[in-house]
């Protein structure tokens, strides 16, 4: 059994002309215990929206995403606060999703403080130096505020809040695309480590085909809201079946080079 089982998935939205739009049209996936799923698609396309389903937090016109052979549609919300705890997220602008009037420190404690209510104050703090170091930052950065931090040091925080909760499920939302090209290497470089240190199991989002071939083992392409193309990495980068994932890498590639 995968860790997260999606299937056939819709989700609408009304469009402020009271017409429906189908922004995931009858989508299937697994992601497996331990490896990294990515899913890719032009603007628009429906990844985050995917990503949101399996996080519970858009209700499914249909279908199903079961997290651990557990149907999500059919938990409370306490069940549901629960699920989330062992759900970790990692957002494209680290400096949006971090608090800047926030400490570090209370930045990645935050987590630990909603979901695990009887660890102390002392083990929250000694979880949070230990984090830091795992990340490569020194846990002195626990005092000081995420503005005063370089964009490879803020998805370091954002990471490290991800991972505190020691989530089973990672969702990396273009993780790496509002870096600059070194620090995006090292950023990589660092979720391949977790993930293989911690068992993590990754569902990625990405425009970034060079973090795809990085670690991705299997690649989902989205068009429209539909999977038009699904296989393992090298295959769907290397020999591409569909004329859409055709295109869409040459654009990349052009943009890119
Ligand atoms: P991607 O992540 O691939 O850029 P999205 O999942 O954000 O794509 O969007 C897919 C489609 O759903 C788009 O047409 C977008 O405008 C629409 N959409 C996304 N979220 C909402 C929402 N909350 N309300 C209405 N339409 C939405």
């Amino acid at each position: 059994m995968s860790l997260v089982e999606v299937r056939h998935v819709s989700c609408l939205f009304h469009r402020p002309d009271g017409s429906l739009l189908k922004a995931i049209d009858d989508v299937s996936l697994d992601v497996p215990r331990g490896r990294t799923v990515a899913v890719i698609g032009e603007s628009g396309s429906g990844k985050s929206t995917l990503a949101r389903l399996i996080l519970g937090i858009y209700k499914t016109a249909g279908g199903s995403v079961r997290f651990d052979g557990v149907d999500i549609a059919t938990l409370d919300k306490q069940a549901m606060r629960k699920l989330r705890a062992r759900i970790g997220v990692v957002f494209q602008e680290p400096f949006e999703s971090l608090n800047p009037r926030m400490r570090i420190g209370a930045i990645i404690e935050e987590p630990l403080v909603v979901h695990q209510k009887t660890l102390s104050r002392e083990a929250r703090r000694a979880k949070v130096a230990d984090m830091l170091r795992e990340v490569d930052l020194d846990p002195i950065l626990a005092d000081r505020y995420p503005g005063a931090l370089s964009g490879g040091q803020q998805q370091r925080i954002g990471i490290a809040r991800a991972l505190i909760g020691e989530p089973s499920l990672v969702v990396l939302d273009e993780p790496t695309s509002s870096l600059d090209l070194s620090v995006r290497a090292q950023v990589l470089v660092l979720l391949a480590r977790l993930q293989k240190a911690r068992g993590l199991t990754y569902l990625m989002i990405t425009h970034d085909l060079a973090s795809v071939e990085y670690f991705a083992d299997e690649v989902l392409v989205m068009y429209r809201g539909r999977i038009v193309e699904r296989g393992p990495t090298a295959e769907v980068l290397g020999q591409p079946k569909e004329a859409y994932t055709q295109r869409l890498l040459s654009a990349r590639l052009s943009v890119e080079v």
